[in-house]
Order: structure tokens, then C-alpha cells, then sequence
């Protein structure tokens, strides 16, 4: 980061502090820079700051794919503030949090894509959180965001309401994909895996539109 930048960005800190994703408490160390990188392009494993000192210790990295952390604790919290509390501001520090295990696929996928909400659902909740999440992601890895690849063509039951039978069959035709020459490997964001079948109904839309390589990363994941 440039110094003039440095300059903008403290003058922004005096103006907004950052705050803690999942409480609001202020940050001591606040990084609004790339965490990605250093300044010589090496790749930093380094967890941006974006959680107190209180809730950090709390956040578990997810040792299972697709899942970058456990889904519980002051992450869950960040997560249902940014979807039910209308706090779409939350949505980029948390993608964030997801760019060291999205580099993992660099080199891999050609284009980033969020899996979709209905356009009803979208309307009411005012954005789509996983497009969102999936921004610094396509940023990072340096490879276009197609937020409209898939598009959800299906309003179905909330996965939480279906019942566990129901769950596949609930989505079954809900999306439907495009293919696209240019790109055709891709990286599925979505923001929470709990059963696996809205991730897997979308990976089968990409499939059927010629979609060969599909790699999928979410930003928490129920074990
Ligand atoms: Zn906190």
C-alpha cells in the first residue's frame, strides 16, 4: 500500500473506525489493506483482521472442503447480522477472511461464482450475501465475478424447513447455468454449507451448461 493510500485509509479510520464483524466492538489493528499479498506478490496464508481479540480466539479454521471455517461462535453471529440484520457493509471483510483458502484454486478456475438467491428472496433480503463474499474474492485471484452464470429459476421451501427427505428433491430444478468458453472452470462461492444440497443442486446446473471443473469454497460450514 502506497503511502498516500496509508494517509486515506487512516483519515477513513478516524472517521469510521472498524469494528468487529460479529460484535461491533472497535479494532485495535484494523487492516484494511490486501491481506493476500505482501508487497512483493507473496501469497499470505495471514487471516485479515477482522474479528476483536475477544471473538478472534473463537473463529476455527474448517479442516473439511468446501468449508474455510466452522460455522459457529462469533462467525455465525457476523453471518446472521450481515443476512438478517441487513448489514451488507459485513460482507466484504468476511469474503476476505475466505481469500487465503480461495488462492489455494489460483491458477485453477477461470471465474468466480456465487450460488444465487430466487429474485424474490433477493428483493426481500436487498442483496445476495454470497455475490457479495465472492467480490475480494475474484479480486484477489485476479479472474472475472459472474454473479448471473447460475441463475435460481426455482423459489423453493428454505432448506431449514424442508424436511431431510425433502431437502434434494426440494431443489431439484431450482438453477439453471450458462455455459461460458471463456471460463470454464470454476469457483462456486456460497455463504454458509450446512446439508450440501444447495451446493451440489448448483454444481449439477454448471455440469449440465458444460461446466467441467467446479471447485467450491464457503465461508462457513456445520459439522
Ligand atoms: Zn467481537
Amino acid at each position: 500500500m502506497g503511502s498516500l493510500q496509508r494517509f486515506l485509509f487512516g483519515c477513513l479510520e478516524l472517521v469510521a473506525p472498524q469494528t468487529c464483524v460479529a460484535c461491533d466492538e472497535p479494532l485495535e489493528r484494523p487492516s484494511y489493506d490486501h491481506p493476500a499479498s505482501d508487497l512483493e506478490g507473496n501469497v499470505s496464508e495471514r487471516m485479515p483482521n477482522v474479528f476483536c481479540d475477544a471473538c478472534q480466539p473463537l473463529i476455527e479454521p474448517c479442516s473439511r472442503n468446501p468449508g474455510a471455517f466452522e460455522y459457529g461462535g462469533p462467525l455465525a453471529d457476523a453471518i446472521k447480522r450481515m443476512k438478517y440484520s441487513f448489514r451488507p457493509d459485513l460482507a466484504r471483510p468476511l469474503g476476505r477472511l475466505m481469500i487465503p483458502r480461495a488462492l489455494r484454486y489460483a491458477g485453477e478456475v477461470d471465474s468466480v461464482v456465487p450460488v444465487p438467491l430466487h429474485p424474490r428472496k433477493r428483493r426481500q433480503r436487498g442483496f445476495n450475501q454470497s455475490a457479495l463474499l465472492a467480490r475480494p474474492i475474484a479480486k484477489a485471484l485476479a479472474i472475472p465475478l459472474q454473479p448471473s452464470r447460475v441463475q435460481r429459476i426455482r423459489d423453493t421451501l428454505p432448506q431449514s424447513l424442508a424436511s431431510e427427505t425433502n431437502r434434494a428433491t426440494n431443489l431439484r430444478g431450482a438453477f439453471r447455468a450458462r455455459a461460458n468458453e471463456k471460463q470454464p472452470r470454476v469457483l462456486l462461492i456460497d455463504d454458509v454449507q450446512t446439508t450440501g444440497h444447495t451446493l451440489r443442486a448448483t454444481e449439477e446446473a454448471l455440469r449440465r451448461a458444460g461446466v467441467a471443473h467446479v471447485h467450491a469454497l464457503t465461508l462457513a460450514m456445520t459439522l
